[in-house]
């Protein structure tokens, strides 16, 4: 899986052969938080066991778990807001915004490619944040410390976002919303303003 995550190339092998296929995809995935699903949810108990939740975690390894630029955690709906939920944008005008900021993308890159193909030369020249987003992207790096590999998709991420808010520079608000999807807790409170980093331990 992490060769074709990585070069979006896949290499079969075999005794007289071996040949490369193109594997250029998206992965998306889902898991539970527990085997019973309730770990962390407001109302109703969790019944595992720590150490059932860390072999229940363990099986997506942590490079693999790297290599998902996007991790949410998802909590559960409550009822009242459930029921009252106004309907949100359409899948049309999101599919817009999208292509707006591809084409932005394919303009800045060339030869059809968008931010998840910049090579690191290219991360450095378009996706530098501005001065107040790199001092929070280092802090973050040295408080979490944070894999090179890490630090690259997190600038993508963030050139992302600026691109789809039409953004030419990328700012701390980039950064720290690109930071909030690692997926980690800590990191969501940590990009926060008005919290002493020392509070978190
Ligand atoms: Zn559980």
């Amino acid at each position: 899986m992490r060769q074709p995550l990585e070069n979006g190339r896949v290499t079969i092998a075999r005794a007289a052969d071996t040949v490369e296929y193109p594997a250029r995809f998206q992965l998306v995935a889902a898991m539970n938080p527990c085997p019973c699903g309730y770990h962390g949810h407001p109302t109703h108990p969790c019944r595992c066991t720590s150490s059932q939740i860390r072999r229940y975690t363990a099986r997506v390894s942590g490079p693999l778990l790297d290599r998902f630029d996007i991790r949410i955690h998802i909590p559960p709906v409550d009822k009242q807001e459930l029921m009252a939920m106004q309907p949100g944008e359409s899948s049309a005008i999101i599919a817009r915004r999208v292509r707006k900021a591809r084409n932005i993308q394919y303009q800045r890159l060339g030869n059809g490619r968008c931010n998840v193909r910049m090579n690191t030369r290219e991360i450095e020249t378009f996706a530098r944040a501005d001065k107040a987003g790199q001092h929070l992207l280092e802090r973050a790096i040295d408080h979490f410390s944070l894999s090179a590999r890490s630090y690259h998709r997190i600038l993508k991420v963030a050139r992302t976002i600026a691109d789809l808010e039409g953004s030419h520079t990328v700012t701390s608000a980039h950064i720290a919303e690109a930071l909030q999807y690692r997926g980690e807790q800590e990191l969501t409170i940590f990009v926060r303003p008005n919290i002493p980093i020392t509070s978190l331990g």
